[in-house]
């Protein structure tokens, strides 16, 4: 029997606290027990996204919860601008143009980060642009956005800014309303620590405006109804009451240790993972790297085989490329209940294969260079 080590950028391991909750009996959703742990979570959902205004929790992975931002703020013929760098921004496209929107495109190469210079000379050549759809980890490369300053230039505008957040939050800093985010999503499986399934969207009082008068095609996503049993602490349809039960949990572990402490020591695992890879002698990809997620670039003949030889003969999962990415890169998550010793474990692991599958590594580098930041950090 092999033990499993989960060091993907989501799913991210259950801690055991949490898979305990999400295997208690089911109970009824429209009664005062279920009211309880919604009124709970809706305060802890607003601490975690740092804003006052409300969360909604939906039953669908991270991508429902991206289509109910298009859904929900536009109409037949709108045009937005959509800011991507990676596989994820991407799909903001897809889906926009899914629904007929016109997308004015602010794309940078994989591994860079999107220019806020670009997309405010995007506004001005598009003063009837009503969003601007960006990312703030995008997963596929590993590069964080600076929605902070994207935000400053949006909320000047009429548009709204709307961000997938479902990497990157509760790992790295973010602050939905300082930063003037008016609409975000995120969902379970990242930093939450929760089993997929639950998906989270934000809207504020200007992307409101928007639903008000939003004519797109909806009813399972139709924010106004989760809205109206929000105001009750219950949801239109039935929810994943297993989910929802778990979340409260991992809220309530998340407060205990602070989000302030969650993104130092995300940081500080992210430091330690970029000097691991340097050690095994691989180049970190992509500018402006996020914190919940290290990237590098590995010899594109064993690339594959890598990612398959860890998890077959370790136990160990990390993530590969994806899209033109595949077998390029290889991405080792450090996230949610991904902790220290997963990653010596992990990347003495890697550096067993890559030695294994023929490259040149003085043997112990790489734990010793992820043991050395941990350690200076005490
Ligand atoms: N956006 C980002 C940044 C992601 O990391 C992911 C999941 N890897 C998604 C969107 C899609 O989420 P889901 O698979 O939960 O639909």
């Amino acid at each position: 029997m092999t033990k499993h080590y989960l060091l993907t950028p989501g799913p991210v391991p259950v801690p055991p606290e949490i898979a305990l909750k999400e295997a208690l009996p089911v109970f009824h959703h429209r009664t005062g027990e279920f009211a309880a742990v919604y009124g709970d979570i809706a305060k802890g959902l607003k601490y975690i996204f740092q804003t006052e205004n409300e969360v909604y929790a939906l039953a669908s992975s991270g991508t429902g919860a991206m289509e109910a931002t298009v859904a929900n703020l536009l109409s037949p013929g709108d045009r937005i601008i959509v800011a991507s760098c990676g596989i994820f921004g991407c799909r903001w496209i897809e889906i926009a143009r899914e629904y007929g929107m016109e997308v004015v495109s602010v794309s940078v190469e994989w591994g860079k980060a999107v220019k806020p210079a670009e997309i405010e000379k995007a506004l001005r050549e598009n003063p009837n642009v009503k969003a601007v759809y960006t990312t703030f980890v995008e997963t596929s490369t590993g590069v964080a956005n600076d929605i902070k300053t994207i935000g400053e230039i949006v909320s000047k505008t009429n548009a709204v800014l709307v961000v997938d957040a479902i990497s990157g939050l509760v790992g790295q800093e973010f602050r939905a309303d300082e930063w003037k985010v008016d609409a975000m999503v995120s969902a379970s499986q990242k930093g939450f620590m929760l089993a997929p399934g639950l998906a989270f969207i934000m809207l504020s009082d200007k992307a409101w405006k928007l639903v008000e008068n939003s004519k797109l095609p909806k009813f399972y996503f139709d924010v106004r109804k989760y809205k109206k049993f929000y105001a009750v602490s219950e949801t239109p349809f039935t929810p994943p009451i297993t989910l929802i039960v778990a979340l409260q949990e991992s809220i309530r572990l998340i407060r205990k240790k602070g989000l302030e402490n969650i993104w130092n020591e995300c940081g500080l695992l992210a430091k330690a993972a970029r000097s691991g890879m340097k050690a095994l002698g691989l180049e970190l990809f992509g500018e402006a790297p996020c914190e919940v997620v290290t990237s590098a670039l590995v010899p594109v003949e064993i690339g594959v085989e890598i990612v398959e030889t860890l998890r077959e003969k370790y136990g160990v999962s990390i993530a590969g490329g994806q899209g033109d990415l595949k077998g390029k890169i290889i991405r080792f998550a450090h996230m949610g209940y991904i902790g220290k010793a997963d990653l010596l474990v992990g990347f003495t692991c890697l550096e067993m294969v890559l030695i294994e599958l023929g490259m040149k590594i003085e043997k112990g580098k790489a734990a010793a260079a992820v043991e050395k930041v941990l350690l200076e950090a005490m």
